[in-house]
């Protein structure tokens, strides 16, 4: 059977990494989560503690860095220049970051490179902002996943809630909001739905209906090819 690519795109706590998992998992397939890799670019960024973070100095970071997926008891590990950075990308200080790093043309033609490799034997699951734009135009499957700003939030929310920390709902929908922003709005490879992804939209979905969804498209575009 022909190893498909699958392409994910859409904003922040849309559900993408959570279905894409899950479908990859269903699949045998590998996930890639391109989210990871740029805030392991700004991770880097903030560990250097520059005195003032300018483009060129996010370029000179950019430069040499290594960045690694690894799968560890069924999870992704993220390593950034040999350190396990899996935990720290995801603090508030990289999420803020994260955007402005992602803006830059350097940061964004090494990421594509890199993920354009890790694709191309087939078999794979990526989501992020620019896949089915930009990344993988010609993926086998390309979806576009959203939902309401108020439940994206509420699910940030949880997930925080869950690792134990308590932050105001309003604060998480307007970070999310900001970043939408910046991720729609800038110059190069903004996120926007491909005129050929399809919109799946998540506010009413629970992950399993989402994830059944996703395999039901497999499996017809299984049967056309
Ligand atoms: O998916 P996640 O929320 O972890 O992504 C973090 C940030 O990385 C996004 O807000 C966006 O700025 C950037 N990103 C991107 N292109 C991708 C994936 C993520 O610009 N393909």
């Amino acid at each position: 059977m022909k190893k498909l690519v699958i392409a994910i795109d859409g904003p922040a706590g849309a559900g993408k990494s959570t279905v894409a998992r899950l479908v990859a998992k269903k699949l045998n397939y590998t996930y890639i989560d391109t989210g990871a890799m740029y805030r392991g670019v700004a991770w880097k960024v903030l560990q250097a503690n520059p005195g003032s973070i300018t483009e060129t100095f996010i370029c000179e970071m950019v430069k040499d860095i290594i960045i690694e997926l690894n799968y560890v008891d069924g999870k992704i590990q993220v390593m950034v220049d040999e350190k396990d950075v899996t935990d720290v990308i995801r603090t508030p200080e990289v999420t803020q970051l994260v955007s402005k790093v992602a803006q830059i043309a350097k940061v964004r033609e090494k990421m594509v490179m890199l993920q354009q490799l890790m694709a191309q034997n087939g078999g794979v699951v990526m989501d992020g902002r620019d896949i089915c734009t930009y990344v993988l135009p010609h993926a086998d499957i390309k979806l576009f996943l959203t939902a309401s700003i108020e439940e994206r939030a509420m699910r940030r929310w949880r997930e925080f809630k869950d690792k134990g920390y308590n932050i105001e709902l309003e604060k998480l929908k307007e970070e999310i909001a900001a970043r939408d922003k910046a991720d729609s709005e800038r110059e190069i490879a903004p996120l926007i739905q491909a005129e050929d992804a399809k919109l799946l939209n998540t506010t009413n979905l629970s992950i399993d209906e989402a994830v059944m969804e996703i395999l039901g498209l497999c499996e017809c575009e299984q049967h056309v090819v």
